[in-house]
């Protein structure tokens, strides 16, 4: 490893997101974009092209946060799905960070669908025996028409299979959901599909997020020429309410907590599922204001 490279400080490149509850985690870039990137929704990683970051780079970034970063107990690794990188070059990561960060309670990283079934269960467990605790999954919806309208690449089944595996590993799972991807035409069908799906794979955490238009991405395109029709407030309320009604999970924090959403609400199901419907309700009575279209983010 070059040796002047410790004190450059972490070698981020580009965007770099994460999830919410990943708001102070350690963010250690091992990966650069995502190695999909075609969901029609999404610009996240649109200027970058994928890659796995250099071993020695990771390295110097984990010593650099060994310094620098005690504070901090969770690792995450970005960018898009640092799942896809082969399990003994990820494995030596995790035990990497087991060396120089031993204070750091748990790892989290995203992960698709064919991230995930790249890994054998057994692959799996041996990754959360070294510290992965936590996978991002974006299920988006569980309606097949819709998922290879916006070149998801899998089908809800694979979609559903992998995220069990994930929770047979011991691994916590977090999906995320989206809200107004099936457009007015498909709204509540998306709603009930996803309901299910999120039921069938009985994620720890759901996350619903809003489709945001970002220009460059087909759906903007799509948007722009007259063929995507997002629904208006009221009815992605409605959507959410239906998704809400369709679920019939063991155990999950549900929240619409995201920056991209009209109605923040949370609440763990099934207990909070009425409580949940009331508080949509009143919002569609206008009992509740929604958050202001400048406040809302991606
Ligand atoms: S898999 Fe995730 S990061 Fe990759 S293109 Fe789709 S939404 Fe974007």
């Amino acid at each position: 490893m070059d040796s002047t490279r410790e004190s450059e400080g972490m070698h981020y490149e580009g965007d770099c997101i994460r999830p919410p509850p990943e708001a102070y985690s350690i963010l250690l870039q091992v990966t650069l974009g995502c190695s999909h990137n075609k969901c029609t929704f999404c610009g996240t990683y649109k200027d970058k092209r994928f890659g796995i970051k250099d071993n020695d780079i990771i390295l110097s970034d984990i010593l650099f946060a060994s310094k620098y970063m005690k504070g901090q107990d969770q690792v995450f690794l970005m960018d898009g799905d640092a799942l896809i990188i082969p399990q003994k070059r990820l494995l030596w990561i995790l035990e990497r960070i087991k060396e120089h960060l031993p204070w750091v309670k748990r790892v989290g990283a995203y992960a698709n669908t064919k991230s995930i079934s790249k890994k054998s269960l057994q692959e799996l467990t041996e990754l959360r025996e070294n510290g992965l605790g936590m996978l991002y999954l974006g299920v988006e919806t569980g309606d097949d028409e819709i998922r290879k309208k916006i070149s998801k690449g899998t089908s809800a089944k694979q979609c559903l299979e992998m995220g069990k595996r994930v929770k047979d590993a011991g691994i916590q799972l977090t999906i995320t959901l989206l809200l107004g991807i099936g457009g007015k035409e498909k709204s509540l069908d998306h709603a009930r599909a996803t309901g299910e799906l999120v039921s069938a794979i009985d994620p720890d955490f759901a996350s619903a997020l809003t489709v945001m238009l970002i220009p460059g991405t087909p759906l903007w395109e799509e948007y722009e020429r007259g063929d995507f029709h997002m629904p208006d407030e009221r009815g992605l309320l409605m959507e959410m309410k239906e998704m809400i009604v369709h679920t019939n999970l063991s155990h999950c924090l549900f929240s619409s907590n995201h920056a991209s959403n009209y109605l923040p609400i949370r609440a763990w199901l099934p207990e909070g599922k009425q409580e949940l419907l009331d508080i949509i309700d009143a919002a569609l009575r206008g009992e509740i204001g929604l958050r202001q279209e400048w406040m809302r983010s991606f």
